[in-house]
């Protein structure tokens, strides 16, 4: 077992924070403030390799390994959860297509989502099918040989009316998790719609929509798999999603705690800093050992799914839950530690408690989680 990273990763990781430093911290703020979804720094990340860092390199993906797109979403981040977050999506998205799609497809679509010049979503849940997946209904109907027909409507969806193409996952078969394909929407198509943005509380450097297919003919070459295969594509893709909405929170929650140490060491209240309050000393190294725990766990969960340990899905899951729920409450510690001016637009931690309140509930709620994992437990 060895806890250092390696030099590539380490040279991964500081090209990461130097490009999340210089394109994304400057900004984030005002991306959040005026919900701005920011295509051009998206695409000088895809440009360093970060749009699919874990796709082979043949397709344009940087071939790299779970541990090192963690690496990269923690620093990444750091700088600006929400659009690191989005990122993650699409990395997820390019993935399943480099797993799961025949050389056609791959090659079709793969180059121009590694450069982002076509920006991607995952399309699974429903207005009437969250944490219950597998009771989608969004229908896709195959019209001879040559298209599906899909209709029906995807909820929450990240990316919404700003990409290109949409992993749908659909109903081509009977009811439960064998009945569903996953198919390749590009925009454009004929009855493909948008619902308003949500208005959302964080995450607003990215736009969430419904997504609504009426009628809408789809090529059946954009079937990614076999029929049946779209509940397990899309599982499969949730794993690693997984990892890397964990390694986003540990990100944000970095930068709390960075934050936090500064501003406590400045702050002078009874003649001094607040920093020498031992009640304010042991707040800091609870959140340290904490956030360092998670990231712990982050990295185990990244090793097994590489590996495709047998207990990959349980061990991303429980890094999901903890890191996440960590991430959530050191950056509520670090605007207690700040005061008023916590609470304040003027400092950072108000968007970082925001834009990381969400990864407890998507890629699977932390409830969810614990189903998993339990569901693991017993069989054992
Ligand atoms: C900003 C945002 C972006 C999103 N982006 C995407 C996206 O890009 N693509 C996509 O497909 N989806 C996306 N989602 C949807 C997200 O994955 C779902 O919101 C999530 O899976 C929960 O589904 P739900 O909202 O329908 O809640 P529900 O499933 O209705 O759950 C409500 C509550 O009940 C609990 N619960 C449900 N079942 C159980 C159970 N068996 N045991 C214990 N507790 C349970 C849940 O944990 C939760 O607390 C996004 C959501 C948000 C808010």
């Amino acid at each position: 077992m060895d806890f250092q990273l390696s030099e590539e990763q380490v040279a991964i990781r500081d090209m990461a924070r130097g490009f999340a430093g210089d394109h994304f911290a400057p900004n984030a703020a005002r991306w959040d403030a005026e919900e701005i979804f920011p295509v051009a720094e998206l695409r000088m990340a895809a440009e360093l390799g970060l749009a699919g860092i874990y796709v082979s390199d043949g397709v344009g993906g940087s071939g790299l390994g779970r541990l090192e797109a963690a690496i990269v979403f923690e620093e990444l981040a750091a700088a600006c959860p929400s659009t690191a977050a989005y990122l993650s999506i699409h990395n997820m998205v390019a993935w399943m297509i480099d797993r799961f799609g025949n050389a056609e497809i791959r090659e079709r679509f793969l180059p121009k989502l590694t450069t982002m010049e076509a920006m991607a979503s995952y399309c699974l849940t429903e207005p009437g099918a969250g944490s219950d997946a597998a009771s989608l209904k969004t229908k896709a109907v195959k019209d001879g040989n040559s298209h599906y027909v899909l209709n029906g409507a995807k909820a929450f969806i990240s990316g919404g009316p700003t990409s290109d193409v949409y992993a749908v996952m659909c109903r081509t078969g009977d009811e439960g998790p064998r009945g569903v394909s996953c198919v390749l929407v590009e925009a454009g198509t004929p009855g493909l719609s948008f619902g308003a943005k949500e208005r959302k509380l964080g995450w607003n450097s990215q736009h969430t929509a419904m997504v609504n297919f009426e009628d809408c003919r789809v090529p059946a070459e954009n079937l990614v798999g076999a029929e049946g295969d779209g509940f397990k594509i899309a599982m499969a893709g949730l794993d690693g999603g997984r990892i890397n909405i964990g390694a986003c929170s540990i990100g944000g929650a970095r930068a709390a705690l960075d934050a936090a140490l500064s501003y406590a060491q400045e702050r002078k209240q009874f003649g001094q800093p607040i920093a020498s309050f031992q009640a304010t000393q042991f707040k800091l190294a609870d959140m340290a050992t904490e956030l360092d725990a998670a990231r712990l766990m982050i990295h185990r969960a990244a090793d097994s799914l590489e590996r495709r340990d047998a207990q990959a899905t349980m061990h991303c899951a429980m890094a999901k839950r903890m890191a996440t729920d960590i991430g959530s409450a050191i950056c509520d510690e670090a605007l207690q530690i700040h005061g008023g001016y916590g609470y304040l637009k003027d400092f950072p931690l108000e968007r970082l408690v925001r834009d990381l309140r969400v990864h407890r509930i998507l890629e699977g709620t932390n409830e969810i989680m614990r189903v998993i994992i339990a569901r693991q437990l017993l069989r054992e």
